[in-house]
């Protein structure tokens, strides 16, 4: 039996209730209805508990004034109880800027320490919070990003409980997207697997092979593609194994398996990729200590370990930074 595939930010555990979006009033009613609970993002962090190992989700009752000082945005109703919320509480995502992020640690509600990145900690969450952060994130970084209506230039605002914009002057309204990129992981005849290694990173770190969909394109043809250009190599037999969000900044990872057909020179494109080497199971886990793998909050690690066929520990792990 293969390992199963362990995706740790695919996990997620709330209803959207997308319905719901379309109250024009809803953020405003829930907020004076005092029963939601806030999960507040600064920058690229998300308030955690002072244990690092979930979030803290704050009563909107106890930070109504600095909830409303930020950009928020409806994510959905809890499932089951957790961490002492109960089931069926709706959440609201709170974008904190400088002064909303100074009003919460005033207020006794956040420590330096008490910030999680999705990178660092994404593994470690239960599926709620996982699910959350990986959600919170994502549109956040859209509405970063999309400020302006692309159509006539002028400033959108902020509809649908957060989850579009819609231009003040054109009344054009926006979606948050997802960038599309597929990730690969090669095996040749011995199932040995292919890693590449970009210039620009540390030395001896590796990873499985990404990049991102054209215009137009489809997914296998985007696999084909990018395999021959960053590597050299012809691909067949490929398949798709699961997917997961990560919000750098709002893309989805979709993987998938290829076999690499017959003998073939790695080619490393050297834009992109400096170094490709074929693994067998017995190299992985005898430099295993010594390679720096991707972090464990990845799609990329979950794929090599699931060739693998059991977790495995790299010397990335405890390093501060860790992807
Ligand atoms: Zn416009």
């Amino acid at each position: 039996m293969p390992a199963p595939l362990n995706l740790p930010l695919a996990r997620a555990a709330l209803n959207r209730n997308s319905e719901a979006r379309k109250d024009a009033q809803l953020l405003a009613s829930l907020i004076v209805e005092g029963s939601a609970v806030c999960l507040f993002v600064s920058g690229d962090k998300v308030l955690g508990n002072s244990q690092g190992s979930g979030l803290r989700l704050i009563p909107v009752s106890l930070v109504t004034e600095i909830a409303t000082s930020g950009m928020l945005a409806y994510l959905g109703q809890t499932i089951a109880d957790e961490a002492g919320v109960a089931e069926g509480t709706a959440v609201v995502l709170v974008d904190l800027d400088a002064a909303g992020l100074a009003a919460l640690e005033a207020a006794g509600h956040s420590q330096d320490g008490d910030w999680l990145t999705l990178r660092r900690s994404g593994f470690g969450l239960s599926a709620r919070d996982a699910g959350l952060v990986a959600q919170a994130l994502a549109l956040v970084n859209w509405h970063r990003a999309h400020g302006f209506c692309a159509n006539c230039g002028t400033a959108s605002n902020v509809s649908q409980a957060g989850w579009s914009r819609t231009c003040l002057a054109c009344k054009r309204e926006v979606f948050p997207r997802n960038d599309p990129a597929i990730i690969v992981a090669i095996v040749d005849d011995e199932d040995r697997i292919l890693l590449g290694s970009q210039g620009t990173w540390e030395e001896n770190r590796w990873s499985i092979l990404a990049g991102f969909v054209d215009a137009g394109e489809t997914l296998h043809a985007a696999v084909e593609r990018e395999m021959l250009e960053e590597a050299g190599v012809k691909v067949t037999d490929i398949k798709f194994i699961g997917s997961q969000p990560w919000p750098y900044p709002f893309s989805l990872m979709v993987g998938f398996t290829a076999r690499a057909r017959g003998e073939q020179n790695l080619q490393p494109d050297g834009l992109e990729i400096e170094k490709l080497r074929w693994f067998s199971r017995e190299q992985i886990a005898a430099e295993s200590q010594q390679l720096l793998l991707p972090g464990k909050s990845t799609i990329s690690r979950a794929m090599i370990e699931h060739w693998y066929g059991a977790p495995l520990s790299s010397k990335s792990d405890a390093a501060p930074g860790s992807r």
